[in-house]
């Protein structure tokens, strides 16, 4: 058998199809697909505006220069995350700090926020952003992030790399209704894919407009922008230091028409996981726990161990030796080197650090077969 990847693509004849297209187009760089992705983005989420970027990074770090985050402010995320999450606030010359996860969602735990925020305000620390990450797909409690966000006043980008597609109250996770911002990942392990990519979302046009500029040097075009008279039509003027995070025509044509298919991924991950609660129960681990208020776009089926000492080492080592390629999300940020040298240190994060001694992520994608499923689950039982 060959071995599993924990995640991995759905490409389809269609997908190269429409990138051969644009191969064969006038444009090959942020010209009229471009249009067409973020078009399908906003619809489908319900949100007003999408800028596409040339990965989730890029999208961090343009909704915080976006909200003015700079030297002297602080941002705030979860240590059960991607280093991009925190990056994106030193990118800015911010101080980053983290708040702890919920033992059962392994998201961003609003109580924890609510006692860091209380003795924030004492110490006139208060964060000026807060990254909450949709861990696996499952949104965070955003209605708490939201009442938090007014009474501390912080401005919230999710960070929902994981969870195109998902739902929260019943409404796409994109929508904004509880953030400022929002951004989505296109990496290949990801839900929809553009090879590299990423997004930005909001329903604040100045935001937007902003994200847009800061996409492309911040140049603008627009007549109507403009500071002083335009002399002919050659005439850009730059009103900001931007970057080029632009996305390839050729990524959103894949991008888009992945799009058609985001709900058949949903449901097949739906399936698989259904089928892996089913296999699993009855065996000594902790499956992961859904919150009824979420529904997730399941990027990842996340086990925890419950053996004693370092059980997770030897079944992550004897996985791999059975040709199951599990992975581990996530190392703590706050444990990484770069980070330790900033002055943080094990123990300051119990909840994160606790559920990364146990953590595997068991593979799960859409063209799982349930014979590979099949042998996941006996490998797995063997080794317990
Ligand atoms: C993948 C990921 C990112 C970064 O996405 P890129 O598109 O690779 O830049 C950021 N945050 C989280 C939580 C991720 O999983």
């Amino acid at each position: 058998m060959r071995p599993i990847p924990y995640g991995r693509q759905d490409i389809s004849q269609k997908d190269i199809d429409a990138v051969v297209e644009v191969l064969r187009s006038d444009w090959l760089t942020q010209g009229p697909a471009i249009e067409r992705f973020e078009d399908s983005l906003t619809t489908y989420c319900g949100v007003k505006h999408a800028i596409a970027v040339n990965s989730a990074t890029a999208a961090l770090h343009l909704s915080c220069i976006a909200l003015g985050l700079g030297r002297g402010d602080r941002l705030w995320t979860v240590p059960n995350t991607f280093v991009a999450s925190a990056n994106c606030g030193l990118y800015c010359g911010a101080e980053v700090d983290f708040v702890d996860i919920d033992s059962r969602t392994y998201n961003m735990d609003p109580e924890a926020l609510r006692a860091k925020l209380i003795l924030a305000r004492q110490a006139g620390t208060l964060p000026k952003v807060v990254v909450p990450v949709h861990f696996a797909g499952q949104s965070c409690d955003m209605a708490a992030i939201r009442a938090l966000s007014r009474e501390f006043g912080f401005s919230v980008i999710e960070d929902a790399s994981h969870a195109v597609g998902a739902r929260y109250q019943g409404r796409p996770v994109g929508n904004c209704q509880y953030s400022d911002l929002a951004v989505f990942s296109f990496h290949p392990v990801k839900i929809v894919t553009t090879g590299e990519g990423g997004v930005v979302l909001t329903n604040d046009d100045r935001l937007a407009e902003f994200a847009r500029m800061l996409r492309s040097h911040g140049i603008t075009r627009n007549p109507t922008q403009m500071e002083g008279k335009p002399p002919g039509g050659w005439y850009y003027e730059q009103h900001a230091l931007g970057y080029n995070y632009r996305m390839t025509d050729m990524q959103a044509a894949l991008g888009a028409s992945q799009m058609y298919r985001l709900d058949a991924f949903i449901g097949r991950r739906r399936e698989l996981v259904a089928r892996y609660d089913r296999l699993l129960t009855g065996l000594r681990l902790i499956l992961p726990y859904q919150d009824p208020v979420a529904e997730s776009s399941w990027h990842l089926y996340v086990i925890q161990t419950r053996s004693s000492k370092d059980g997770r080492a030897e079944v992550f080592c004897r996985m791999r030796e059975a040709g199951i390629l599990v992975n581990v999300h996530y190392i703590p940020v706050h444990m990484q080197p770069y980070y330790r040298r900033l002055g943080f240190a094990e123990g300051q994060f119990p909840v994160a650090e606790s559920y990364y001694a146990s953590a595997i992520s068991l593979p799960l994608f859409p063209t799982l077969t349930e014979q590979q499923q099949d042998h996941v689950v006996g490998t797995l039982r063997a080794v317990l």
